[in-house]
């Protein structure tokens, strides 16, 4: 693991992790290294369990390239005992804002998976918007109208496709019954064990940004 010490003026320590190979400290400029080497070995499991993490979910995503995203989730702001906490709450936001105004950007890419799907399956859909919520993938209402969370941009392609039909078969079934299941069922024959594995990025849902 290499290990990038930054010193800087702050009160706070920070640990990042980079990717799977990289994490970057931020440290107080008089902070001794005997305290920073302390502060790593105290979030070694912490730093294990979320390389763990983004392996898993590199390998269930097939390759797709994670770390660019997945790294930002797993930053986290640590307080040692000895200095006062000063978290800079201000740039955290106006980075999570950047990065929802790129997603949002890339909407037209699930708009148009979207339109698509509900073509070849024959939904009616009359409108397709984005979604901004920390509780939801997506929504049908009886006016046709779709929304989609933005952040499904970074899912795996399949889960996409499932959340997608998902929200078309609520056009024939307002409800998660068993028939709207059945229908589900018809274009997505592996929904069970997509409908599991949406659960692994559940905190990619629950991240405000
Ligand atoms: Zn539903």
């Amino acid at each position: 693991m290499k290990v990038i010490t930054q010193r800087e003026k702050r009160k706070t320590l920070l640990l990042k992790i980079v990717s799977k190979n990289e994490i970057l400290i931020k440290a107080p400029l008089r902070l001794s290294d005997s305290k920073i080497n302390e502060f790593i070995l105290s979030k070694q499991k912490w730093v294990d369990g979320k390389i763990k993490k983004m392996e898993a979910l590199e390998e269930f995503a097939g390759g797709f390239n994670f770390e660019k995203y997945i790294y930002k989730f797993t930053e986290i702001v640590m307080e040692t005992k000895n200095i006062s906490l000063d978290y800079d709450s201000l740039s955290a936001s106006k980075k999570n804002l950047a990065i929802k105004k790129q997603y949002i950007e890339m909407f037209d890419i699930l708009k148009e998976r979207a339109i698509s799907l509900a073509e070849q399956f024959n939904f009616k859909v009359n409108q397709i918007s984005y979604l901004s919520s920390i509780y939801k993938w997506g929504s049908y209402n009886d006016k046709g109208e779709m929304k989609l969370n933005y952040k499904l941009i970074i899912l795996p392609k399949e889960l996409i496709d499932y959340v997608i039909i998902h929200e078309l078969c609520h056009s024939k079934h307002m409800n998660h019954k068993p028939q709207f299941w059945k229908e589900v069922e018809k274009y997505c024959p592996n929904y069970k064990t997509l409908r599991k594995n949406m659960k692994n990025f559940s905190f990619i849902l629950k991240t405000d940004f």
